[in-house]
């Protein structure tokens, strides 16, 4: 099957920050996850360039929008990289195929008889990119972007005809209960299509740093309305119709909780009104939060995520992320519990069960596996935590997933403790005991090193290396998780410590 999963595309006014790649690790866990799966991925990332406040950040800097943009790509895709997030395909708005999807797309909603001239007159926050209504500003703000007056707009626009689409939205929002998740991202947005939708305005005068419309070049599209499309571009729609009909509609457009609502509502609308599927689903997930506020560059919480993962570790920082709050939550950030999950899950738990197994299996067999025992308790909780982690996976559970995974360590290092090895080793009489309770550590691991592997890549295919002298076939880790075993005979490589422990924060 295929699988297509996107994420929100960043606007490139700044660099990125913990709340951006919060969610494009999360997508890659589930990226990971579904290529383990044997599905075919496509997992897409980008920027968003057409933004006022990218403009000006460029002006800022002397150079044109599109310099900038090509500057911040190389930021952009550093920082990912760096991260370990793995995109298939990164998209900017200002390529040429994506200014020809947005026409297009346009043509076809104008054609459906969906946009209508119209003179808005009302509030813009440059902060949002967004329209604003008097009751979204509090004392003449917007609460987001408090620092930046919105502008009182006056202009001849392109409006679109959301409002025809409200009634097509309920039925679909009712015929499709996981269409968007979570529960209270969906019924904000059934309450919000309940009260009725308003049209809305999607062109820009006064600004040349955007796409035209097809039907009318002194105006530019919104760039919320140009953002959206990004998604179908990267399918190659609308000139490869066969790459476009095999990928599109997206199985996943994972996207932060404020901007659900284009998401869920004025994104669909304009695929119903183009006469294109709607994705199958979006997913709202929290914010990172700093000492009760959200963390975003534009209130100046900000925490570089690149200079968490040099002190801690990528592997932890990823792990942190997603073992800390139920996945579509908010997560409140502590470098404390960062630290604390680092040396309790990771060196104590994961990474003390690979240095010990490793540890017994060369000291007493130089390294060589023997046969799993036929019937192990052990090994078939450890094969049932399989099931548990993948039900997780399919809701996006990324937390009990992690949970799943993490049980089967914390029971092989009990039973390490448990069963006491080093006493069986002095007994020459329990040789064959010994080796079926090193089996069963050396198997347990095997399955946790796979499905901890989405969460943290590359440490996971040095110890899936190490354990059975073989690399991790990244398209069956985890539907060949169950049951899965080291070969017997296998030299297990005794390699450097997985997770050192941490001992002082940075300060
Ligand atoms: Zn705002």
């Amino acid at each position: 099957m295929r699988y297509y999963l996107t994420t929100a595309i960043d606007y490139v006014n700044s660099r990125p920050h913990l709340g951006t790649a919060y969610e494009k690790i999360t997508a890659d866990v589930i990226a990971r996850y579904q290529r383990g799966c044997g599905n075919e991925v496509r997992f897409l990332m980008g920027n968003d360039e057409h933004s006022q406040k990218v403009a000006a950040a460029g002006r800022k800097e002397g150079l044109t929008p599109l310099e900038w943009c090509d500057r911040m790509e190389g930021v952009f895709r550093s920082a990912w990289s760096a991260l370990e997030i793995q995109p298939d395909v990164f998209i900017r708005t200002s390529e040429p195929r994506h200014r020809e999807a947005v026409q297009a797309l346009a043509q076809r909603i104008k054609d459906a008889g969906d946009f209508y001239e119209g003179e808005y007159e009302g509030w813009y926050c440059v902060g949002c990119e967004a329209f604003k209504r008097d009751e979204d500003l509090k004392d003449g703000l917007c609460p987001d972007h408090a620092n930046r007056k919105p502008e009182w707009l006056k202009e001849k626009n392109w409006f679109f005809r959301l409002s025809r689409w409200c009634e097509p939205l309920k039925a679909h929002f009712a015929a499709n209960p996981s269409f968007v998740l979570p529960e209270s991202r969906r019924n904000e947005l059934l309450a919000l299509l309940d009260r009725g939708l308003e049209d809305i305005s999607v062109s820009r005068t006064g600004t040349d740093w955007g796409i035209p419309f097809p039907f009318d070049e002194r105006v530019v599209v919104y760039v919320w309305f140009d953002a959206l499309i990004n998604y179908i571009t990267a399918t190659g729609w609308p000139q490869d119709t066969a790459s476009s009909a095999h990928w599109w509609p997206a199985d996943l457009h994972l996207v932060g909780k404020d901007i659900t609502r284009f998401h869920g509502v004025v994104w669909p609308a304009m695929l119903l009104s183009a006469g294109l599927p709607v994705p199958r689903k979006v997913f709202g997930h929290g914010f990172v939060n700093m000492s009760g506020g959200r963390m975003s560059k534009d209130a100046g919480r900000v925490t570089d995520p690149l200079e968490l993962a040099n002190t801690y570790g990528v592997a932890a920082l990823r792990y942190y992320l997603c073992a800390e709050a139920n996945f579509g939550q908010d997560l409140e950030f502590s470098e404390e519990r960062l630290l604390a999950r680092a040396n309790s899950d990771l060196a104590n738990g994961l990474g003390n069960l690979a240095a010990r197994t490793a540890g017994m299996l060369t000291r007493w067999r130089e390294g060589r596996v023997a046969a799993a025992p036929q019937s192990s308790a052990l090994l078939a909780r450890a094969d049932a935590a399989v099931d548990t982690y993948q039900r997780c996976m399919e809701v996006l559970d990324l937390r009990g997933a992690l949970a799943a995974a993490t049980q089967i360590v914390t029971e092989a290092n009990a039973h390490v403790d448990r069963t006491q090895p080093f006493a069986m080793a002095k007994d020459p009489a329990r040789t064959a005991e010994l080796d079926g309770v090193l089996a069963e550590l050396v198997n347990s691991l095997l399955l946790a090193c796979r499905l901890h592997h989405p969460f943290m890549p590359a440490k996971m295919e040095q110890l899936h290396l190490e354990l059975t002298g073989t690399a991790l076939d990244l398209t069956s880790s985890i539907s060949g998780a169950k049951g899965a075993r080291v070969l017997p005979g296998t030299i297990l490589v005794k390699g450097a410590a997985l997770f050192p422990r941490i001992e002082t924060a940075k300060t």
